[in-house]
């Protein structure tokens, strides 16, 4: 039996940030890694804040020593996980040899849980449900049977619709990767960027158009994207799109495609609002669900208490002074904000790229890639920026702000601790 990355989930949690309660904040950088003795104070559960004063600023998460307290996961010292065994290989599959070829090429042995259990429904033509987070390998769980079906099915057109730039951008570099030598097209249709060549591209018929939903709309009020020849469609992180307002674009570009209609869905929740759509657009689904909890075991996540009077930027300034920080990924709320700590931290001497919505998608991908080959050890971004992306090897989430929601915190987190690494959280909650 083949077993894969995703059957290695032993994890042994022991953190090393387990701190004395009420230890101050010091100024002096350790480079040993690791923290100890005068060290910032992390996880001290001395001080309640109160919920009055809120200044994690409007409608923040982490504002009460409960809510706070889903930042700590150290309890555990190890967790055996249940072992995965994929029911098949990918040479089971019944797909295109070539393709294939491709998905060992690019390093896969197994398919992970979301894999095996939506590639073989989704080969039937199958409507699918996937209850799947990013770092699951939802995407191949996807593209791997709708190229396939590309292959098999001659000018079968596939629409693929994600919630943000990056994703889309991400899904199609996925996609040339398995399909090398297949000779089909893929595209990206995604705002912020020059309509122009996009235009130019989809007169040329491409198999997968993958897009954001403001521009997809925009393309068909355009008359450049005819979807009435387009029988399939994925619609990734379909939760996502609907806390972004997306819902009528939607259901407007859903409404031009075919009226017989593959669909795959994926979200990463389960609510009233998806299974509404879940009912509205597809037909008798399979649904699978791999999501079997919400924070991942393989992230160490700690509070960083910030001191009364005390400066977290400073703070922040510190931890990325340690050795151990190497490849950081800061979550800001605001845009400016976002900005601002990339600038002042790059005034520091600490090199720190940022994404969010003000930067052109051009910018955005520049910073990101500076970020994913380590030419910047921190990417400072905004929750709707960072949404979905897979970076390897994330050495630490810092929650420099506090996020909206648990959701958005699980969402942050999911970027460390990915494939199998281990990954740590640090969350900034400053007292009052
Ligand atoms: P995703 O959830 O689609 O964002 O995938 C997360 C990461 O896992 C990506 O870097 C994929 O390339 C990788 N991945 C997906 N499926 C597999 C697999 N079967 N074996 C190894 N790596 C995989």
């Amino acid at each position: 039996m083949q077993v894969g990355r995703w059957n290695h989930q032993s994890t042994s949690n022991t953190t090393n940030y387990s701190r004395p309660a009420g230890k101050q904040f010091s100024r002096s950088p350790s480079r040993s890694g690791g923290y100890s003795g005068s060290r910032p104070s992390f996880g001290s559960r001395g001080r309640a804040p109160s919920r009055g004063g809120n200044r994690g600023g409007f409608g923040s998460f982490g504002t009460t020593e409960a809510e706070i307290s889903k930042f700590m996961n150290r309890a555990v010292v190890t967790t055996e996980e249940p072992v995965f065994v994929p029911e098949h290989t990918f040479a089971d599959f019944d797909i295109n040899e070539h393709l294939k070829k491709n998905i060992i090429a690019r390093g896969y042995e197994a398919p992970t849980p979301i894999q095996d259990k939506t590639i073989p429904h989704a080969l039937l033509g199958q409507d699918v449900v996937g209850l799947a987070a990013t770092g699951t390998g939802k995407t191949a769980a996807f593209l791997i049977p709708l190229i396939d079906k590309v292959m098999k099915q001659k000018g079968e057109r596939i629409l693929i619709m994600a919630p943000t730039r990056e994703l889309a951008a991400q899904t199609e570099k996925e996609l040339a990767g398995f399909a090398k030598g297949l000779g089909f097209r893929g595209m990206v249709a995604v705002g912020g960027t020059n309509i122009g060549p996009q235009i130019s591209q989809l007169k040329h018929d491409p198999a997968f158009v993958i897009g954001t939903p403001g521009r997809l709309k925009d393309l068909i009020e355009r008359k450049a994207l005819d979807l009435s020849g387009f029988g399939t469609v994925v619609l990734d992180e379909a939760d996502r799109m609907l806390d972004m307002g997306f819902i009528d674009d939607m259901r407007l570009i859903l409404g031009k495609m075919k009226k017989e209609r593959h669909t795959l869905f994926f979200s990463a929740t389960m609510g009233k609002e998806i299974e509404r759509l879940i009912g509205d657009f597809l037909t008798s689904p399979v649904i699978i669900s791999v999501k079997t909890r919400d924070t991942p075991s393989s992230v160490d996540q700690d509070v960083v208490r910030i001191p009364r009077g005390k400066d977290k930027f400073e703070m922040l300034v510190e931890l990325m002074n340690d050795r151990d920080f190497n490849k950081v990924l800061i979550f800001g709320r605001t845009k400016y904000g976002v900005e601002k700590i990339a600038k002042d931290l790059s005034r520091r001497h600490i090199h720190a790229e940022s994404i969010h919505g003000n930067k052109t998608y051009s910018a955005r991908i520049r910073a990101l890639d500076a970020f994913k080959t380590g030419k910047v050890g921190a990417l400072v971004a905004t929750d709707v920026a960072a949404r979905g992306l897979d970076i390897p090897a994330v050495s630490h989430v810092i929650n420099y702000d506090l996020p909206s929601t648990y959701e958005d915190y699980i969402h942050r987190i999911g970027r460390t601790g990915r494939a199998s690494l281990k990954g740590r959280a640090l969350t900034f909650v400053q007292d009052r």
